[in-house]
């Protein structure tokens, strides 16, 4: 039977509620459970493909090609369970849902409403493929009391009356703020948080409170009376040093044998917390440290590349050093040549990551020649690596060699494709077609040419599977152009039509991806792209 745990934040947003959600499931995994996260938005978009990552920070994508919250991310890369298009859904896909079948008149003519439509087809979600799992943790985005949140919160509440007594948990994350002028913590806000969850019918079984100080036990107790929970499930969540640390902090604070109590839990097996130990030490003990420059264009928001922040971190992890990030806007290149020199000297690796549209990219492609003429090891990922086919094939004389996501091209070296294969046959879309859920997206295979840098750097493998979000391919067409100048295409759909990867053999280390290699990426398993790219980084350290 699976247990349900739903947790809701209060007070403020950006609590880091999918952190402590992936914390949590990953410290119940450690006792050997079978954990899985979900995520509900209430926000009205169908999925969070269209929003920009300034709004919402990255699009994470699963195997099965979900467009999802950044979050699934996070449970991801802390529990290694793979997300699916059934661990995210928001307010928008449910009324879509709704309506569609309201169209076609399966109601019979009855009135659709909130309750018990809406709210039927949210706990339908909640309660769908979890067969052999023993724990479910149910994140529901936003803040107690929003208006949008609201059919979610009544979806909690029945699910709670009618699952079984000890099959369902209520976390709520909460502030406890610090006031300076008067020094003291401050357990209001939790109050009144806690006051407006109960409003809604639902009684929280474990209260994590951030902090950025110690909460006394007097503080402790005084949550405890007021929001009618036990001290002991009152969990001081301070603020910690590296998000690796979390897990470890929170087990200290008991909140994983608080959460078993809650459900009657007595025998659960201690947990096997070495991976994390393992990982934390890796993190805080490093040997030496590397500089990368990521050239990219939603460089001031780091949430935009979470994933991609988060594999360099693990490449960091897999050579013991520390990574520093410099995020460096493609714009800045489109100048002066000796701007770029002087701005991407100083770095060990040139990564070009994922992005959209045309601003920026002829700093990109600036970029990716001072790696390729200096020997810097370059990682370019999806447009990162269509930059560098465009640069190779400037470098053959195609001097207007450009993509048609720019604008049309007499040299299309990176174009559209219309038409393409997967397990459940022939995919085709229309080039001037809607841009929800039209690109071509999750896990698709790759075979790898057997001599390459790509295969040893896969350990051997011939052909992998990696996931991609993208609606243009470089062009095979100017295949033997862009070889000529030593780009080779080392990986390849299975079919031989799209190129998946290239490498430079002459180069100390110079590859490109058409997938997102970051979205794999663990920190107890780091991706071997970004293992491989930080080791390189660690080489050309030593020669600067
Ligand atoms: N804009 C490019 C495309 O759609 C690259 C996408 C990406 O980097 N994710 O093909």
């Amino acid at each position: 039977m699976a247990r349900y745990i739903f947790i809701t934040g209060g007070v403020v947003s950006s609590l880091g509620k999918g952190l402590m959600a992936a914390s949590l499931a990953a410290l119940l995994q450690a006792r050997g459970y079978k954990v899985r996260i979900r995520k509900f938005d209430p926000y009205l978009n169908v999925d969070p493909g269209t929003m920009s990552p300034y709004q919402h920070g990255e699009v994470y994508v699963t195997d099965d090609g979900a467009e999802t919250d950044l979050d699934l991310g996070h449970y991801e890369r802390f529990t290694g369970v793979s997300a699916r298009q059934s661990d995210n859904v928001t307010s928008g896909r449910i009324y879509q849902n709704i309506i569609t079948k309201e169209r076609r008149g399966d109601y019979l003519g009855a009135t659709v409403q909130v309750v018990p439509h809406v709210t039927d087809a949210i706990k339908e979600f909640a309660l769908a493929d979890v067969d052999d799992l023993d724990f479910v943790l149910c994140e529901i985005g936003g803040t107690v009391g929003d208006i949008e949140s609201l059919p979610f919160m009544e979806a909690i509440r029945q699910l709670r009356n009618e699952l079984e007594p000890l099959q369902t948990l209520s976390v709520h994350v909460t502030l406890v703020p610090y006031i300076a002028a008067a020094g003291e913590l401050k357990t209001k806000p939790t109050q009144h948080s806690v006051r407006e969850l109960a409003s809604l019918g639902i009684k929280p079984d474990v209260l994590l409170c951030r902090s950025e100080h110690p909460i006394p036990e007097g503080e402790r107790q005084k949550i405890a009376n007021f929001c009618n929970v036990r001290k002991e499930a009152v969990i001081p969540a301070l603020d910690a040093p590296s998000i690796y640390s979390v897990p470890l902090q929170y087990h200290q604070e008991g909140l994983d044998s608080e959460v078993l109590r809650g459900f009657g839990i007595t025998d659960a097996p201690a947990p096997d917390l070495s991976r994390w130990h393992d990982v934390t030490d890796r993190y805080f003990n490093p040997e030496g440290e590397v500089t990368i420059g990521v050239v990219g264009k939603y460089v001031g928001l780091q949430d935009a590349y979470k994933s991609l922040n988060e594999a360099l971190v693990h490449g960091g992890l897999a050579n013991r050093v520390k990574v520093n990030i410099r995020w460096i806007d493609a714009e800045i290149f489109e100048g002066e040549e000796s701007d770029i020199a002087a701005r991407l000297e100083p770095m060990h690796g040139i990564l070009v990551p994922g992005g959209f549209g045309e601003r920026g990219s002829e700093g990109k492609i600036a970029s990716v020649r001072f790696a390729r003429e200096r020997g810097v090891p370059f990682l370019g990922i999806c447009l990162g690596m269509q930059m560098a086919c465009i640069e190779a094939a400037r470098l053959a004389g195609h001097d207007k060699a450009s993509s048609t996501e720019f604008g049309p091209t007499e040299e299309p070296v990176v174009g559209i494709i219309t038409e393409w294969m997967t397990e459940e046959g022939l995919q085709t879309r229309e080039a001037g077609g809607d841009l929800g859920g039209t690109m071509r997206l999750g896990a698709y295979p790759a075979k790898l040419a057997g001599n390459s840098h790509v295969s040893s750097i896969y350990g051997g493998a011939t052909e992998i599977s990696e996931r991609h979000r993208h609606r243009y391919e470089v062009n095979g067409a100017y295949r033997d152009s862009l070889e000529g100048t030593g780009l080779v295409f080392s990986g390849m759909s299975p079919d031989g039509l799209l190129p998946e990867i290239v490498e430079r053999p002459e180069h100390p280390w110079f590859v490109g991806v058409q997938y997102h290699p970051e979205l794999k990426s663990k920190p107890f398993d780091p991706h071997p792209l970004f293992s491989g790219f930080i080791a390189a980084a660690l080489r050309q350290s030593r020669l600067v």
